[in-house]
């Protein structure tokens, strides 16, 4: 290898490092990683900014069944406490 293929075998090397840096930095920009779970997102996976911290679907719709649920979730633990307290209370129920 003579010294003008050296220097395009090491420019070349270069040119190739610095499209990694860009793409990384590309990437790392749309990545996001679920607050959650923790997986981590490009653009594959829809995620959710939610405040500053990122959901992915996933959880989301965890999430929601939560939701959707939680005003039963909510009247059991009012009977529950209620339950309690007249125990507490001594009451018979
Ligand atoms: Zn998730």
């Amino acid at each position: 290898m003579n010294e003008k293929e050296g220097k395009k075998v090491i420019m070349e090397t270069i040119a190739e490092g610095r499209k990694m840096e860009a793409y990384a930095e590309h990437r790392t920009k749309d990545m996001h990683a679920c607050w959650t779970c923790g997986v981590i997102s490009y653009k594959k996976k829809p995620m959710k900014e939610i405040g500053k911290k990122w959901f992915c679907i996933d959880c989301l719709r965890q999430l929601k069944e939560v939701m959707d649920t939680f005003d039963q979730w909510e009247e059991e633990l009012i009977l529950e406490r209620d339950a309690r307290k007249q125990l507490d209370d001594g009451m018979n129920l």
